[in-house]
């Protein structure tokens, strides 16, 4: 067995690693009820205690909406297990695979088995969600989970906890509390997967832990997420799009639209449109019920930090949506900005932004646009706003990015069947939809022998059938 000894792990993690991987090896892989049980299990328990989580995620925020909440966290659960029961029995089926002439009579099939003890590390940005889904998944899949939350969001994770120790057994499913110490221990555990969800700089630290054991990863990543809006699309229904995809949980969105490319001709159009969008969606401004607070000071003073930086460098600075009527200020509250002339010099266009921040750059051709991204680590989302046409091909032929939505921000993430995943900076992986259930399975390739077949007569001691067999196989 592996993992005897875990000497730089907290005792907790890598007790109930030890625990859970003991009672995977005694008793096996799950069958379908089981797996349906757990999910149905898991589903009870978020339902339940959906006021608690509401409650919890807003005082870590300082302030978010229980709509909002539900709409971006217990939807994204609720829909991802209902997801997994519809398709598990078609998930689990052995896959008949194709056998070689010469191996005829016999039969090869994969069978996805689960791996075992998933690790699971989730951020703060929907602490819910992005440790409930990979969870959900797990338990499809079969196998057992320890998950590290956010210290960022200490509610949260404390609701969690409790919601999940109530619903299973640390056998079966368990949670750990820390921070970065506690991460790094937890990430250096011999898991039979990690999944990470968080920065690309902490997922590098944990891919260098996981390696030493050999640990596969999923790593869900961020970055800067462009969206192209093509020339003449600037409109009604592209604005309330961006300004949901911005300004939902604040821009504390690993998939938000990081910032806007638009054609030069439509920058003023754009630039009153925003304003009124924003406004429409946020009647009572920034510090309105439905508008979510920065998590912490320190992001906070980031974001700060980013507009001086950005205005120091030339930039326009704009704040959007604000009404004089709401001046009353509510706790880490940073009111929707649009950017223009940033360069690459400023910070805002170097570092994912995170924030209810856009900056807008201008262009001429969809070429300059496929340019400007390609030099660029490739993003998690690209969103295209404009025609199916050949300018939207070309975008999406030569541009790599882990998603793209056309005319639609953040909703590709709610498309339970499509996988959900970066590449390169942003990721490596995915989950959602099959790839999900894949990624935590070891796909186990099986051979079984048949009564006869043509590899019977090449052993030794070779002979004229060898021979014979030989010049067949070479076609000779
Ligand atoms: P983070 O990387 O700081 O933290 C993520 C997790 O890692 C937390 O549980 C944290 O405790 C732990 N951690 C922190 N330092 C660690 C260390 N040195 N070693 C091991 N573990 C450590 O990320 P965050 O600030 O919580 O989240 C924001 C980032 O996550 C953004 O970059 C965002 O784009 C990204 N994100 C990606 C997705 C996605 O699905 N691709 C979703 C949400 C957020």
């Amino acid at each position: 067995m592996r993992g005897d000894s875990f000497p730089e792990a907290p005792s907790s993690g890598a007790d109930l690693l030890d625990r859970q991987r003991r009672a995977f090896l005694r008793d096996g892989a799950p069958d379908l009820r089981a797996r349906k049980a757990n999910l149905r299990r898991l589903r009870t328990a978020v339902l339940a205690h959906h006021a608690e989580i509401g409650e919890a995620v807003s005082a870590d925020f300082s302030h978010r909406s229980r709509h909002e909440t539900e709409i971006m966290e217990l939807v994204a659960v609720i829909q991802a297990i209902d997801y997994l029961s519809r398709n598990l029995r078609r998930f689990m089926k052995p896959e008949r695979r194709h056998v070689g002439i010469h191996y005829q009579s016999g039969r090869a099939y994969v069978a996805l088995q689960p791996k075992g003890v998933i690790g699971v590390m989730a951020p703060w940005n929907y602490p819910v969600s992005l440790t409930l889904v990979p969870l959900a998944t797990a338990l499809a899949a079969g196998n057992r989970a320890l998950l590290k939350p956010s210290e960022l969001t200490p509610r949260t994770s404390a609701v969690l906890k409790r919601l999940l120790e109530d619903a299973f057994t640390p056998e079966e499913v368990a949670v750990v509390l820390g921070g970065p110490e506690v991460g790094a221990a937890f990430s250096a555990l011999p898991f039979d997967h990690l999944l990470f969800t968080g920065s690309t700089p902490v997922g590098r630290r944990v891919m260098a832990a996981a390696s030493e054991n050999l640990v596969p990863v999923t790593l869900e990543l961020g970055g800067k997420s462009p969206a192209v809006i093509a020339r003449g699309h600037v409109n009604a229904r592209t604005l309330g799009s961006l300004v949901f995809g911005k300004l939902a949980n604040a821009g504390q969105t690993c998939v938000a639209p990081d910032y806007a490319l638009v054609h030069e001709d439509d920058l003023e159009t754009f630039v009153g449109g925003y304003d009124a969008a924003v406004a429409r969606a946020y009647p009572e401004g920034p510090t309105g019920a439905d508008y979510t607070s920065i998590v912490n000071e320190r992001h906070f003073e980031r974001l700060k930090g980013l507009l001086g930086d950005a205005r120091t460098k030339g930039a326009r600075v704009i704040e959007v949506g604000v009404h004089p009527e709401t001046a009353e200020t509510r706790s880490r509250t940073l009111a929707p900005a649009l950017v223009i002339g940033a360069g690459d010099d400023a910070g805002l266009m170097q570092e994912e932004i995170f924030g209810p921040i856009l900056p807008v750059r201008t262009y001429r051709t969809i070429d300059e646009v496929i340019a400007h991204v390609s030099d660029r680590p490739r993003p998690l989302a690209l969103y295209y706003f404009g025609d199916e046409d050949a300018g939207c091909a070309r975008m999406l032929g030569s541009t790599t990015s882990g998603n793209v939505g056309i005319n639609n921000t953040l909703m590709h993430v709610a498309q339970e069947d499509l996988p959900f995943g970066g590449v390169g900076a942003s990721g490596m992986g995915a989950y959602h939809g099959i790839e999900g259930f894949r990624a935590l399975s070891h796909a186990k390739g099986v051979f079984v022998q048949g009564r006869w077949n043509l590899t019977g007569l090449t052993r030794a001691p070779f002979g004229t059938s060898a021979a014979r067999v030989l010049n067949v196989v070479l076609r000779r």
